[in-house]
């Protein structure tokens, strides 16, 4: 593979950073995300990365990128949301493997918070209930959520999709309010340790690893007036720099698809105004040296095997 990488992403003012997203690493595969990564695939994933790649840290890997003097195969890792396992979990086999990472953390879920998603997830895994009647209920379109029945896992990861797929465009109050309702009729309180404690946030930073922002509750920036996107800007970025006495230099926009989560036109320059000096998105492909740097794109194989994993790599290098 090494070979294949040196010439798709030689050193210099022709290099290309791949830039790779993750956002959960569980210790043990979930019977409701079998996609998910967990610990085992993560450890072998690094190996690969780290046999293939010259990784960097995110912040470095975007100024050599923008001087032309990136080496070859140039990759850098990265997390978003904040969730506890990356510093649990991911945390010591970034150590074990010696690479550095960026973590992009939305502050309103520190300390106890959940983002909507996994409260409406952790009612349909805990509850034990026969069947979740949801009537009364209106969806993003205001028709009923009717009634569903919950059985194995299999059963309740059909459930989840549904759901997601219908709540997902509620308004973000009316959405919080309906997760809410739906897990007091689950019969379940879900869990208040999902995402990381300000402790572990500072525990990644003092291991070595950067921290971002990304903003307070995660909202859709493309849905937000230009004030509002900036208080959730800038007030992600002044939690994180008090909780780590550190300058925090690096944004990642939620969800993060250009056009659709944010706005090119608009954000970008609000976050260089903010004060960072880039920002990450989640469109695919790896960075050239003309990208701007406050849209830099990630990617991540879904692939299993190595040979696969690398080779979808590689074709992102031709994006
Ligand atoms: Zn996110």
């Amino acid at each position: 593979m090494k070979p294949l990488f040196s010439l798709l992403s030689p050193a210099g003012a022709r290099a290309r950073l791949t830039v790779l997203i993750f956002h959960r690493v569980l210790r043990e595969p979930d019977p409701l995300f079998p996609d998910e990564v967990d610990a085992a695939r993560f450890d072998e994933l690094l190996g690969w990365v780290k046999s293939w790649f010259n990784v960097l840290p995110l912040d470095a890997a975007i100024r050599q990128l923008h001087e032309g003097s990136l080496p070859a195969r140039a990759a850098a890792l990265s997390f978003d949301d904040g969730y506890a396992d990356n510093h649990d979990v991911a945390l010591p086999l970034l150590r074990k493997h010696g690479l550095p990472c960026s973590f992009f953390v939305a502050t309103g879920f520190l300390d106890g918070g959940r983002m909507w998603n996994d409260t409406l997830i952790e009612a349909v895994r805990l509850s034990s209930l026969r069947t979740l009647d949801l009537r009364g209920f209106v969806d993003g379109r205001g028709d009923d959520l009717g009634q569903h029945a919950l059985g194995d896992d299999a059963g309740r990861r059909a459930v989840l999709g549904r759901l997601i797929e219908r709540v997902k465009y509620l308004p973000p109050e009316p959405r919080q309010a309906c997760v809410d309702a739906i897990a007091a009729r689950a019969e379940v309180r879900p869990p208040d340790d999902l995402m990381m404690s300000s402790e572990q946030v500072r525990n990644l930073h003092h291991a070595g690893m950067r921290i971002g922002a990304h903003t307070v509750s995660h909202p859709i920036l493309a849905k937000l007036d230009a004030q509002k996107a900036a208080d959730e800007i800038g007030h992600s970025r002044e939690v994180l720099q008090a909780l780590l006495g550190a300058k925090v230099s690096l944004f990642a926009y939620p969800n993060g698809k250009p056009g659709t989560d944010y706005l090119s036109e608009v954000h970008p320059a609000l976050v260089r105004e903010l004060g960072f000096d880039a920002a990450v998105s989640t469109r695919w492909a790896a960075a050239r040296r003309d990208d701007d740097v406050f849209q830099i794109p990630r990617f991540t194989p879904w692939d299993r095997g190595r040979l696969k994993f690398g080779l979808r790599l590689a074709r992102n290098l031709l994006n």
